[in-house]
C-alpha cells in the first residue's frame, strides 16, 4: 500500500528561483520532507497551456526551456526525471473528457524550477497533463477530482502557478503586493480556509481585484486541479503566503 500523497500547489514565480535560493526555495526543499517520497509525480503547470487537455507518455520526456532573456545559468539546469507511461496511461482513463497524449512539450520551468528544489535527484519519475485554455474552471476542477484518487497510489499532484500573475503591471521596483493583488490573494485564501472552493473556482466574483489578478488564467487554473484532489479530511497548510513586485503572488497550498 503506498502512502497517500499530498495535493500540492506552488507558486512558483521567477524561473530564477531553480537557480536562486531564497525565503521562497528554502520552503520548497523543506515542504518535500513534510511528506513520503512520491512514487511519481504528476505536475500541471501553468506553462503547458494548450488547446483542449494534453498529457505526455514518454519514458523520458526531454526538458523545455519555456523562458527568454535569462542567464546562460538558467538554461544549464537539467531535470532528467523518468516519465510516468503507466501512470500516464491510468490518467487519461480517469478523465471523462478527451486527452490527447502529446510528447512534442516536455518537463517546463513551471515543473523543473520547482522540483529541482524539492527533489534535486530527479530520481521520481515525472509528468504533465497541460492546463486546457478553453476550458471553463469549473472544468478544471473537476478534473482535479478525478485525478485524486491517484494520491492513493503514491502519486503527489503538483499544481504549479501564481494566483496572481499580471507581468504587464509588474513593478520591479516594489517588494510588496498592489492592494489589488492582497485583496484578491485573501479572497483565494479565505476561501480555501473555510473550504468554499467553488469560491475558487467562481473567482471572477471578486470583481476587480480577480480582473486585475487574473488578467488570464493559466498560471490560476493549476490551483483548481490541487482544489479538485483535495478531500475533507485533508489538513491545509499555506507557505509562502506573500505578494511581490505588485503583482504576483508566491502563495502556496499543502493539502495532506
Ligand atoms: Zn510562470
Amino acid at each position: 500500500m503506498a502512502d497517500k500523497m499530498p495535493a500540492l500547489f506552488v507558486g512558483h514565480g521567477s524561473p530564477m528561483n531553480a537557480i536562486e535560493e531564497n525565503a521562497y526555495t528554502r520552503t520548497w526543499e523543506r515542504i518535500a520532507g513534510d511528506f513520503p517520497k512520491p512514487k511519481a509525480i504528476l505536475a500541471v503547470s501553468a506553462h503547458w497551456y494548450t488547446h483542449g487537455s494534453r498529457i505526455m507518455d514518454e519514458s523520458q520526456p526531454q526538458m523545455v526551456y519555456d523562458m527568454y532573456g535569462f542567464p546562460h545559468e538558467l538554461y544549464q539546469v537539467r531535470y532528467n526525471a523518468p516519465g510516468a507511461p503507466v501512470l500516464s496511461r491510468k490518467t487519461r482513463d480517469l478523465i471523462s473528457r478527451d486527452v490527447a497524449v502529446d510528447n512534442s512539450w516536455g518537463f517546463d520551468h513551471g515543473a523543473w524550477s520547482v522540483l529541482c528544489k524539492m527533489y534535486p535527484q530527479a530520481d521520481i519519475p515525472l509528468y504533465q497533463l497541460s492546463v486546457d485554455a478553453y476550458a471553463p474552471p469549473e472544468e478544471h476542477f473537476r478534473m482535479g477530482q478525478e485525478i485524486g484518487i491517484l494520491r492513493n497510489e503514491g502519486v503527489l499532484i503538483l499544481g504549479s502557478g501564481n494566483i496572481v500573475h499580471n507581468l504587464l503591471r509588474l513593478d520591479w521596483n516594489r517588494e510588496e503586493g498592489f492592494d489589488w493583488a492582497d485583496e484578491f490573494d485573501l479572497y483565494v485564501k479565505n476561501s480555501i480556509l473555510s473550504r468554499q472552493f467553488q469560491n475558487v473556482a467562481e473567482y471572477k466574483a471578486a470583481g476587480n481585484s480577480a480582473r486585475a489578478a487574473v488578467p488570464t488564467p493559466d498560471h490560476f487554473y493549476p490551483l483548481l486541479y490541487v482544489l479538485g484532489a483535495a478531500r475533507p479530511d485533508d489538513k491545509v497548510y499555506v507557505f509562502n503566503e506573500s505578494r511581490i513586485m505588485g503583482s504576483v503572488s508566491m502563495t502556496g497550498y499543502l493539502f495532506k
